[in-house]
């Protein structure tokens, strides 16, 4: 017994021993404490938001602004042209949706996003019927890669937003207006109708009073009394804006059709790809009518969904089915409401943050959705922007 005792003693000495060594060896920098809470500011992971304030910006659109509902925890900092990920729960399903930050990075007491309805949608027309002064959410920190790079992006910037793909160019515009910065930026801006041109007034006021801001609407539908340009943002009317595409940076924003349609327009105006970042607003309208779809599947068609997820007393099974034309991260949610969390923000296949393995079964993504190479050689699917073409079995039992 006395020489356990002993043994344990000498254990411990070695070890005190050790500590001092490396403690003098590696001393806790005088900063460490501070650059920690630094971190932990900009990174917090989660952050809990109050709406302060509702407005209309258009017949369809809302501006919302959110204060965070902890006084001790100020709102992260974030890029311009950032985005968050809002969690909502809707009828006893927690999904969330991405929108992207609308007020100015330069000062952090508020954060406004601009929600636009979209028709049959089923988060977007939650928080316009539903949402209220007071009401608490949770959201992700800032994400997103679409921000200006100065050593990348040049002094050239060619800005196409297609309806609410205006909400990061408007942050953005704030910033290059706050700040003074020595750039140019033409804003091709498409809407259906005047009255869906949203911010308008403040858009119209930068082009007032910075000489380096050019700003032109384009209407596909507008009535008799508009007289600016209509149609499409076209090749053509792109080219008339900015005059030549040399030296120049593009950032494209807007639903997937009009992503489509401006990517073409660039290619035939020779703009190689990594002189464009584009960002796609939600999934497809139509899965089915994206390039590749098996066409032997019909939207209607069921597919039986296994997933292995874990609880309290050990590893679960559920199966349920799912619509072939839905992506799996819509069905997961509402299937196992609140059995397991999927981990998402942008829920466009771009952040990766719902990275899933899939045992077995067979998916279609679409083809403009970049997914990891490391992703696929090792079984990893973005749920959120995959849709089962095959009977599918995941497994959950790691998040
Ligand atoms: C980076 C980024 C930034 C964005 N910024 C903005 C912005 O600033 N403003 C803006 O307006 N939009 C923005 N969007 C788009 C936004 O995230 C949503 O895609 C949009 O609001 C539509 O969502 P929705 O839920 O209304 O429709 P959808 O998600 O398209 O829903 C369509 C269908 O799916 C069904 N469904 C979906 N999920 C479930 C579920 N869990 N359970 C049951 N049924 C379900 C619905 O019933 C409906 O039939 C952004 C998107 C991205 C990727």
């Amino acid at each position: 017994m006395e020489k356990e005792i002993l043994e344990d003693v000498k254990k411990y000495q070695k070890a005190e021993k050790l500590k001092k060594w490396q403690e003098e060896a590696e001393p806790i920098p005088w900063y460490y404490d501070g650059l920690e809470n630094l971190c932990n500011r900009i990174h917090p992971g989660n952050q809990t938001l109050q709406v302060t304030d509702i407005e209309f910006l258009s017949p369809d659109t809302k501006l919302f602004r959110f204060i965070s509902a902890k006084p001790n925890k100020p709102l992260a900092p974030f890029r311009a042209g950032q985005y968050i990920g809002l969690v909502v729960d809707v009828n006893g399903v927690r999904t969330s949706r991405a929108f992207s930050l609308a007020s100015s990075p330069n000062q952090l007491s508020y954060y406004e996003l601009g929600v636009k309805l979209k028709e049959n949608g089923f988060v977007s027309p939650f928080l316009i019927e539903n949402l209220q002064v007071g009401d608490i959410l949770e959201s992700t920190e800032p994400l997103g890669n679409l921000y200006y790079n100065p050593i990348f992006h040049g002094k050239n910037l060619v800005f196409i937003a297609g309806g609410s793909g205006i909400t990061p160019f408007i942050s953005m515009l704030r910033d290059i207006s706050e700040k003074n910065l020595d750039l140019n930026v033409w804003l091709i801006f498409g809407c259906l109708t005047e009255k869906d041109i949203l911010f308008r007034a403040e858009l119209d006021d930068f082009t007032k009073r910075r000489t380096n801001i050019k700003l032109r609407y384009i209407l596909s539908e507008p009535n008799s009394e508009w007289k600016g340009e209509c149609g499409f943002i076209s090749r053509d009317k792109i080219l008339k804006e900015i005059g030549t595409v040399a030296n120049k940076y593009f950032y494209v924003v807007g639903n997937r059709a009009m992503y489509e349609f401006v990517k073409e327009e660039l290619s035939a105006l020779g703009i190689s790809q990594h002189r464009v970042y584009y960002e796609a607003f939600g999934v497809p309208e139509d899965i089915t009518k994206v390039i590749g779809w098996p066409q032997e599947l019909k939207s209607s068609n069921k597919i039986q969904i296994t997933v292995d997820y874990r609880t309290n007393t050990g590893n679960e099974k559920i199966k349920f089915e799912a619509l072939c034309s839905e992506p799996i991260l819509n069905s997961v949610e509402r299937s196992m409401k609140n059995k397991v969390k999927v981990a998402n923000a942008c829920r466009s296949g771009e952040c990766a943050l719902c990275r899933t393995r899939m045992i077995s079964g067979k998916i279609f993504v679409p083809p403009e959705v970049k997914i990891r190479e490391v992703d696929s050689n090792f079984g990893f699917i973005h749920p959120c922007i995959s849709y089962p073409i095959t009977d599918i079995h995941l497994d959950l039992t790691l998040t």
